[in-house]
Parts: structure tokens; C-alpha cells; sequence
């Protein structure tokens, strides 16, 4: 595996490789790599001959009272595993690689970054999106893996690639998760022993207002809605958001019907945490 920091070094590997019209499979990370990223970069291999993976903790996604600082971060580890999968280069820029000080254009997909995660973290999509397409328009993938997990931020940049017309086709890969339902996070390592206890409530209460509508036709968003909140907030859990979504335009439905996904925000402690479910 090839490590570059640099664009130009970069670019002086991957412009060969596309001369040889090998196909590039790309999958952007922000590092302290677990089984869900993993997964994702097995998909790429399956699809492309050469895999890219990118290691960037993008300070333009977090707010200013979030974790950028304190984001796990531990290259040495996160290279082995990348090794073990065979990714054939790792891009892991610095900060000042990928904004110069005098820095100055962003993207921005209206309306769905400002509801859900957009609404409680402000200006948070649109640095995943700068930093996305400033990415993609460095390593030129064909094909690109993002994880439902973080599944409004997937449905942004697939808008983003029909709405730039960028050449880039965007694979969405299913959530991974511990054995007791916890969503595999980066994060999850912020949470105290009793913390991590109670999050196992976030995928029981997915799960159940999916059984809910299969087994017994519940199609009220808001009687699902309070329901988990209830179950949630009994194991102490800071609900942000539960919403019940249509899967493409992320809008609230009226009615639960096959295929709408539900996606909730919600903190432990200072530890906020993200799943959805799809129905
Ligand atoms: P991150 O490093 O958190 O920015 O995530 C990088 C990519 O991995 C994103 O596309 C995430 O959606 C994806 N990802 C994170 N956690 C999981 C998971 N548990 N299962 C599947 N994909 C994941």
C-alpha cells in the first residue's frame, strides 16, 4: 500500500493508473478505522481494481463546541488494517493540504443539510460536502463507497454528484454493527461503560417500530415517533431528533409505507449518537 499526504504525489500515482483504464473505487474516512469502514473499502475492491482510501479529520464539519480536537484519531493501526484489505493507496492530506489559509469556496446541497443532522449542527454538510467534492476532484474515482450509517450525509453527496454532474457513481454500503445492535462508530469509544449499556436501545427501538408495521400495520409516524422516545429516554438516552423519512427526499412522511427509513439522533451523556433503520 502506497501512504501520500501530498496532492501532487498523489496525482502523479493515480494518473497512470487511469491511463491503464483501471477503474478507481474510493472510500473517504476520518480514521480510528472499525468493521463498518472496512466493509465499505470491500465493497470498492469488488468493484474497481484500484482502491483509494483517504484519512481526514475535516475541521470544516464540526462545530465550533464539537470534538474536532479530541476525535480519536491512530494512523499507525488504521494503515495495518488498510494494508490487510489491500487498499492500494491511502491519501491522508493535512489540514493545510486541503485548505490554504486564504481558502474561500464551499459547497452547499439547500434544504437537505439544513433538516435532521443539519438542523442541530449547523454548517456541518456543507463541510462534508466541500471536503467531498474537493476529494473527488483529487483522486478522480469511478466509483465511490459511503455507509448508510451515516445515511443523510450519503443522500446529500449523491445529490451533489447529479447536481454538479460530477462522473463519480456513489454505492451506498449497509450499516455494521456490534453484536448486541450498536452501530460500529468511531465515536462509540467516548461512552462510559453504562453509556454504551443503554445505547443498545437506539437499534431495539429501530427495530420494533419496523416489527410495528410489519406485524401489526402501525403506519402513524407520530405514535412510532413518541413510542421510541419513550423507550430511549428510559434508558437515559437525550433524544435530538426521531424522524420517519421518505428515502430519497429525506421529507417526513404522513404514512409509514415499505421502504421509508427512519433516522434518529440522540445523546448519551456528551456522546451524540446516530443510527437509522430502513422499514
Ligand atoms: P467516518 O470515518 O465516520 O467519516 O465514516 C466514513 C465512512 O464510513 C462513511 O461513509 C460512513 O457512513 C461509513 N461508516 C461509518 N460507520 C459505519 C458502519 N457502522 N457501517 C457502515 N458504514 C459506516
Amino acid at each position: 500500500m502506497r501512504k501520500v499526504s501530498k496532492i501532487k504525489v498523489l496525482r502523479e500515482i493515480l494518473d497512470p493508473v487511469k491511463k491503464k483504464g483501471q477503474k478507481v473505487g474510493f472510500v473517504p474516512t476520518m480514521g480510528y478505522l472499525h468493521e463498518g469502514h472496512l466493509s465499505l473499502i470491500r465493497i470498492a475492491r469488488k468493484n474497481c481494481n484500484f482502491v483509494v482510501s483517504s484519512i481526514f479529520v475535516n475541521p470544516i464539519q464540526f462545530g465550533p463546541n464539537e470534538d474536532f480536537n479530541r476525535y480519536p484519531r491512530d494512523l499507525k493501526r488504521d494503515e495495518a488494517l488498510l494494508k490487510k484489505e489491500k487498499v492500494d493507496l491511502l491519501f491522508y492530506p493535512s489540514v493545510k493540504e486541503m485548505y490554504a489559509d486564504d481558502y474561500k469556496t464551499y459547497v452547499e446541497v439547500s434544504e437537505l443539510s439544513s433538516i435532521l443532522c443539519g438542523k442541530s449542527r449547523p454548517g456541518h454538510f456543507r463541510g462534508v460536502a466541500t471536503a467531498v467534492l474537493k476529494l473527488f476532484n483529487i483522486i478522480k474515482p469511478d466509483i465511490a463507497v459511503f455507509g448508510e450509517k451515516d445515511y443523510q450525509q450519503a443522500i446529500i453527496i449523491k445529490r451533489m454528484v447529479k447536481d454538479l454532474n460530477l462522473d463519480v457513481k456513489i454505492i451506498m454500503g449497509p450499516i455494521v454493527r456490534e453484536n448486541d445492535g450498536l452501530a460500529m462508530s468511531s465515536r462509540n469509544i467516548y461512552l462510559s461503560p453504562e453509556e454504551r449499556a443503554d445505547a443498545t436501545i437506539l437499534y431495539q427501538s429501530l427495530e420494533w417500530a419496523k416489527e410495528l408495521f410489519y406485524k401489526e400495520n402501525i403506519k402513524s409516524p407520530e405514535y412510532v415517533i413518541n413510542k421510541m422516545r419513550q423507550m430511549i429516554e428510559a434508558k437515559n438516552g437525550r433524544v435530538d431528533y426521531i424522524a420517519v423519512v421518505d428515502k430519497d427526499d429525506l421529507r417526513p412522511v404522513k404514512f409509514i409505507k415499505k421502504g421509508d427509513r427512519i433516522l434518529l439522533a440522540v445523546f448519551f451523556g456528551r456522546t451524540r449518537l446516530i443510527d437509522n433503520i430502513a422499514i
